[in-house]
């Protein structure tokens, strides 16, 4: 299928590795210039090398630094001459006990996963508004549905945003303007992020990761973990010229791990 959006400009934030290089990839493949943002530079450089190669007419600018800093992501909206569509991704805050959560985390953890996607948000809607095409897609997490107990930082943060975007998706000066924002809601994907979470798992008991990743596979009806190309090419389609009819959904990709009918 042909998406439609070939010579648009994306924004894909934290895209050097895992989910969200997956969807600049996608997005590379279908002829979108992209503004690609990590922290490490060299990673970022040798990605955005990557992504230019996927095809002969687009352009790839890299901006690197902390998304959650406010220079950076002015120098990241001003890397592309408009931003058609925003993908929005970070680290995820990382786990343990509430009880040992300070403010100060807890000010972190919203500001990285719900303040600096709605600073984002803010910044480019309004031109998609006039332009009369705009595809925003917020990576959260499977937490937001099914909350994981000692995710507490992202389970709150996440679904802060995920309210947020819920109103502000159904702004009739927004859908009607062929302005989409949807959130993609990852399970288990094969990151480097799991990959950390499997090791830390193994440390923490008498087990190999590769025994813990086979235990976590064999709980997911797919009997499998997802790929970052399999997620890329979910947000690509929302992120298409056919996709204006879809706004405001929170969209699970799990293998079917989420046992509820809806
Ligand atoms: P990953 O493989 O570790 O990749 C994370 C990417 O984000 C890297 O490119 C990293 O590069 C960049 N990054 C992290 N913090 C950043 C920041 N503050 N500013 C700019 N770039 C930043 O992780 P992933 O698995 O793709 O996860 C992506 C998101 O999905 C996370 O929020 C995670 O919690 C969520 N998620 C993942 C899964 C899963 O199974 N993989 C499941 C549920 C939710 P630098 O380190 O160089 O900045």
């Amino acid at each position: 299928m042909e998406l439609g959006i070939a010579g648009r400009w994306a924004l894909v934030c934290a895209a050097s590795k895992g989910l969200g290089k997956g969807c600049a990839a996608a997005l590379a493949r279908e002829g979108v210039n992209l503004v690609v943002n990590a922290r490490k530079l060299e990673v970022l450089e040798a990605t955005a090398a990557q992504l230019r190669a996927l095809h002969p007419a687009i352009e790839v600018r890299s901006v690197a630094g902390d998304i959650s800093r406010d220079d950076v992501r002015q120098a990241a909206l001003a890397a592309g001459p408009q931003i058609d569509i925003l993908v929005n991704n970070a680290g995820g805050p990382p786990p343990g006990d509430f009880r040992d959560w300070s403010r100060e985390d807890w000010l972190q953890a919203v500001e990285i996963n719900m303040l600096t996607p709605i600073e984002l948000i803010k910044a480019t809607v309004d031109g998609m508004a006039a332009r009369g095409f705009g595809r925003v897609v917020n990576i959260t997490s499977a937490a937001v549905k099914a909350p994981i107990d000692i995710l507490g930082l992202s389970n709150g943060a996440r679904s802060g945003l995920t309210g947020f975007i819920a109103g502000l998706a159904r702004q009739p000066h927004l859908a009607g303007r062929n302005v989409t924002i949807n959130n993609l809601l990852p399970g288990a994907f094969d990151t480097d992020r799991l990959r950390q979470t499997l090791d830390a798992a193994a440390r923490a008991s008498a087990q190999s990761s590769t025994a813990i990743a086979e235990q976590r596979q064999r709980g997911i009806p797919a009997g499998r973990f997802g790929s970052a190309d399999e997620f890329g090419a979910f947000c690509a389609f929302l992120c298409s010229a056919h996709a204006g009819y879809m706004t405001g959904q929170n969209l699970l990709l799990d293998g079917g791990h989420y046992p509820g009918t809806f």
